[in-house]
């Protein structure tokens, strides 16, 4: 059977990546023909980056991934993902309590916009990863380096750094 071209989003805050992030990502592109990681724009609590430095690090670490690209973007995301011509919504499972958020979400974007959303459940090591957990834990002085991609580590740091200085 022929398969028809499809394009995913992958919307998120992003702040930062994680190595729970990239397993959805890994698995999600080799579902999808394009895969688009969406940096919503919109403010988060306690955020540690800016949209422009999230998509950054991200860019980074997708080089050597064909097929994936990544953008910021503004408002609601199924609008997003009308613009972008998507064909579904990709979003990442850790827990039960992600699936109660998650259908929600799911069903609010498909009825008002149609748009389907697809879920791919990580790998257990990753279940318990989310940005704000990383952001806490690096901010006390913790050691993520084995919960997100290098180059985010070495953000981390730098940022981290650069506000203790600020105080
Ligand atoms: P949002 O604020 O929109 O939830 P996040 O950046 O926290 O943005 O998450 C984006 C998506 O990635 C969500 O679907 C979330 O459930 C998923 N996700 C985040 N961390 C993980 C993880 N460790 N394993 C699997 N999925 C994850």
């Amino acid at each position: 059977m022929k398969r028809k071209f499809t394009r995913a989003i992958f919307p998120g805050s992003f702040d930062p990546i994680t190595n729970g992030h990239l397993d959805v990502i890994e698995r999600g592109r080799k579902l999808f023909d394009e895969l688009v990681i969406a940096v919503g724009r919109s403010p988060i609590k306690n955020s540690l980056f800016t949209p422009e430095e999230r998509v950054e690090m991200i860019a980074e670490i997708i080089t050597d991934m064909p097929g994936v690209s990544v953008e910021s973007f503004d408002g609601l995301t199924v609008e997003y993902a009308k613009q972008k011509k998507a064909d579904v919504i990709l979003r990442g499972l850790r827990s039960l309590t992600d699936v109660q958020y998650e259908f929600k979400l799911a069903m609010t974007n498909r009825s008002v916009a149609g748009i389907e959303t697809i879920f791919v459940m990580t790998a257990a090591e990753y279940g318990f990863i989310s940005s704000t957990l990383i952001r806490e834990v690096a901010s006390l002085g913790g050691d993520v380096s084995n919960l997100v991609p290098e180059t985010v580590h070495n953000r981390l740091k730098e940022r981290l750094e650069y506000l203790k200085n600020q105080k």
